[in-house]
């Protein structure tokens, strides 16, 4: 959610938020643009998981009725990617963030506030970062990316050339500069039509097993599993099970 259109503060994608209402509207076009460029591109069926906090944002009546809406949040490795299975064609992410510490960005961060960096054999992920690793495990390639200028050449940099709209980008500290949700809407439809066509040209974004993950973070949680702590701040988890590796994040982050 922090990847729309127009949004800017924390309030704007936050349930007590003066302007959360109009946003979800927000949220609810990007996401039918998305649908309706994959079924111009022939998909047959379309799943739309809503990721954003207790992931109960787009307002069910809202979404196109050709797709299929998972929401509310499990307590699922697969969190963000709840719903994927080796069936699907195509990954779109829309709405979508950068990570943690990233310079230039609109609401950076990685999963919550205590992340400082989240990492998969020396990898730095985003949030689109390991939850492309989850549609990798299905063999599902990532084909489109949506956000701020900043995530967009962060998933660039991560998935190589995917198709992306950057619908904005940030000023100064605390600004964002951008297209008007209607012109966003219409760079999304046109690119997901584009990429869902194209898709044989992308891979499945994959990380060799064992996944060694870092996590560093600005409290500590109690360490799970086998996980150490080689410093403070910094927790180290290895396994070959990427869904057992998030657990490991999800419990430590
Ligand atoms: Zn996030």
């Amino acid at each position: 959610m922090e990847g729309l259109a127009g949004v800017v503060t924390g309030s704007d994608v936050s349930a007590n938020g003066r302007d959360y209402e109009h946003f979800r509207t927000i949220m609810a076009g990007e996401t039918n643009a998305a649908i309706e460029g994959a079924f111009r591109a022939g998909a047959t069926a379309v799943l739309v998981r809503d990721s954003h906090g207790g992931k109960q944002n787009l307002r069910p009546g809202d979404v196109d009725p050709r797709a299929m809406l998972l929401r509310g949040a499990t307590a699922d490795p697969k969190n963000m990617m709840e719903g994927i299975d080796d069936t699907f064609g195509a990954a779109v992410f829309i709405g979508y963030h950068a990570k943690a510490g990233t310079p230039e960005a609109i609401l950076a961060h990685t999963s919550n506030g205590n992340v400082i960096d989240f990492s998969i054999n020396g990898v730095s992920l985003p949030e689109a970062g390991y939850n492309a690793l989850v549609a990798g495990l299905h063999d599902v390639p990532v084909v489109f990316v949506a956000g701020d200028r900043a995530f967009v050449d962060q998933a660039r940099g991560l998935f190589g050339p995917v198709e992306g709209v950057a619908v904005k980008q940030a000023v100064g500290d605390g600004g964002s500069l951008g297209l008007s949700p209607a012109a966003a809407q219409d760079a999304i439809r046109a690119g997901v039509e584009k990429a869902v066509r194209g898709r044989a040209a992308m891979k499945p974004y994959k990380l060799s097993p064992p996944y060694r993950m870092v996590l560093k973070v600005r409290k500590d949680k109690p360490l799970y599993g086998h996980a150490t702590r080689p410093q403070a701040g910094e927790a180290v988890f290895v396994h070959d099970d990427l869904l057992e590796v998030l657990n490991a994040f999800n419990a430590m982050k």
